[in-house]
């Protein structure tokens, strides 16, 4: 009695993980199609202050000073 419940208790959980990652990515295509900024290459929000401070900003801070490092070595090579 006590597996067949903590089997149910599990099942539960799972399928409250799966839920929620649904609603994350769900929540995540409609940011992208209403044009929010969600960093290209890591997918994560793009803080405000930086949207702020550059509204075209497509990457967020980390991404972009890695996408700069790669840019100043193609250019050095
Ligand atoms: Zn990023």
């Amino acid at each position: 009695m006590m597996q067949g419940s903590e089997r149910l208790l599990e099942a539960a959980e799972h399928s409250v993980a799966l839920e929620r990652d649904a609603r994350l990515a769900a929540i995540r295509a409609n940011l992208r199609e209403q044009g929010e900024d969600v960093c290209v290459t890591c997918d994560e929000p793009i803080e405000a202050e930086r949207r702020a401070a550059m509204p075209s900003a497509a990457r967020c801070v980390e991404c972009q000073r890695a996408y700069e490092r790669m840019q100043q070595r193609a250019r050095n090579d």
